[in-house]
């Protein structure tokens, strides 16, 4: 019986993808089937082929529908092309459905694969779709290009909740919220602070905060320390391949890649072209992510059957060459798959079984609703094109232009170091300024008071690429103090 005549079978979106995509979904495909899977595939088209074609982001019109339909996709890595001009078909399909989680497991198989730790169990929640993959990014001058990291109190709220829901639902004990919130206190700082708030709501989970580089320094160390992280998206894509990569290999991890309408599932590996169309690859992160997606449809019965028949494959020796030990003879893609098939319905002995809650997907945590703050200005940051590298002299210009207007300049920094007033001669400066103009009285600038200052910016030929608020919410400050202040 083929997976599509199984009674409820639920429509599932597979891409074969690229590179060593076509074997490995193939093995994951036929694993699926022998396994029972109640699937009624459809199959897109989407990375290089589509490229090639003249569609930016690697995929077309058809796949989006076929996508919408089924909200459910099982994607093969797939090959992004070189070169200006293309999108990341990835970020596009995060971003387009919403998918605002992504879930990594990354799990040690001790004895049977070669890891240095043999304990090492942990999840990884990364955030998707915010910080500085929005990929907004502006060249200002000639020497200064900039990218903006873009954090939301609900982008963290979600996230947050989603990694402990998930804890809590898989038995886990702790979760590790990992941010840079001792430089980045405005941004990575709302990510801490709402971890901290969302945490009280999980009393029965511990939870801990690190400063994410000597959080990922101990990752590397001592992996069994953690149980499940959480992190905003940046850390959370770097942490995941070191993850993987201590914990076995690259082509042993699935992941999930989870919204409120879709959910996409995939390996964390790309396309390896160099292995392609040779059967060496390794079907392992594609079918641990299938198995993600089989209990996410509720299929935990199948799920099982498949990861710990997997699990038992690795037990009795079967290894593809990325995870053969010393004195294994690897087998290919296809003989792997077979050997999983062979062993559909056997439990492991050493290594401890799998089992899937046979609750169906896990509910998209809701929000907490806020009552709007109160927002007043107390000045504005513009940032200036300058070539002329003396702070002194640039002030005066700056105070000349502004004399007589509502806001008086305070402070000018240059990539974020103070230089006037009481700068030091040995800073070095590029032509990028960020100069600071504020009222007498804090929240007392209006928007007008700015369109003054630029203009008379403009007027005495200062260049101007940029402006912010400073911003007070209910009394607090919306924007980073000065250095030295
Ligand atoms: P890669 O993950 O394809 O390969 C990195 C290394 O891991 C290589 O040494 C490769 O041989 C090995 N490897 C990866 N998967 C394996 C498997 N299943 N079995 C055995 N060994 C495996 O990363 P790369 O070489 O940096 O990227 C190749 C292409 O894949 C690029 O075009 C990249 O943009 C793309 N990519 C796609 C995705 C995706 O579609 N999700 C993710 C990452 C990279």
């Amino acid at each position: 019986m083929k997976m599509s005549d199984q009674p409820g079978a639920v429509p599932v979106t597979v891409a074969r993808g690229d590179g060593i995509g076509p074997e490995i979904m193939e093995a994951t495909l036929r694993v699926l089937d022998a396994a029972g899977a109640r699937l009624a595939v459809e199959e897109i088209q989407i990375g290089e082929a589509v490229y090639g074609r003249g569609h930016t982001a690697g995929i077309d019109a058809q796949a989006w529908e076929s996508l919408r339909r089924t909200r459910v996709f099982l994607k093969a890595p797939i090959t992004t092309p070189q070169g200006g001009g293309f999108k990341s078909l990835n970020v596009t399909i995060r971003k387009s459905l919403g998918l605002f989680a992504n879930v990594r497991p990354c799990v040690a198989y001790a004895p049977f694969v070669p890891t240095r730790h043999p304990k090492m169990d942990v999840l990884i929640v990364r955030e998707n779709e915010e910080d500085l993959y929005a990929g907004i990014e502006h060249r200002q001058t000639d020497e200064v290009t900039q990218c903006l990291k873009l954090i939301s109190r609900p982008g963290c709220e979600r996230i947050v909740r989603y990694a402990f829901d998930q804890a809590r639902r898989l038995g886990r004990s702790k979760v590790t919220c990992l941010t840079k919130d001792n430089i980045m206190k405005l941004t990575d700082g709302l990510f801490h602070r709402v971890f901290d708030e969302v945490s009280r709501d999980f009393p029965d989970l511990a939870a801990e905060h690190l400063i994410v580089d000597i959080g990922t320094a101990r990752l590397a160390d001592t992996p069994e320390a953690f149980d499940v992280i959480v992190t905003p998206n940046l850390y959370g894509d770097v942490l995941s391949d070191v993850a993987a990569q201590i914990a076995g290999s690259v082509g042993l991890a699935g992941s999930a890649n989870i919204g409120e309408q879709a959910a996409m599932f995939e390996a964390i590996h790309g396309s390896a072209p160099p292995l392609a169309g040779r059967d060496v690859a390794n079907p392992s992160g594609l079918l641990l992510g299938a198995v993600m997606m089989l209990a996410h449809i509720g299929q935990a019965d199948v799920a099982e059957r498949v990861h710990n028949a997997w699990l038992t494959t690795l037990e009795a020796g079967v290894a593809t060459a990325d995870i053969a030990g010393p004195g294994t003879e690897p087998v290919g893609t296809r003989a792997f798959a077979d050997a999983v098939i062979d062993r559909l319905g056997q439990r492991p002995a050493a290594l401890p079984p799998v089992t899937y809650p046979a609750v169906p997907q896990q509910p998209v945590p809701t929000v907490t609703a806020r009552p709007a703050p109160v927002k007043t200005m107390d000045g504005v940051d513009v940032f200036l094109h300058h070539d002329d590298r003396d702070p002194a002299a640039l002030a005066a210009l700056l105070r000349t232009a502004a004399a007589g207007a509502p806001l008086e300049l305070q402070m000018i920094t240059n990539r974020g170091v103070k230089v006037w007033p009481d700068g030091l001669p040995e800073t070095f400066c590029t032509d990028h300024w960020r100069v600071r103009f504020r009222s007498a009285r804090p929240g007392a600038a209006r928007r007008g008071d700015v369109v003054d200052l630029l203009d008379r910016l403009d007027r005495a030929g200062l260049d101007f690429v940029k402006t912010e608020g400073l911003y007070r919410f209910d009394d607090e400050l919306g924007y980073s103090l000065g250095q030295g202040q």
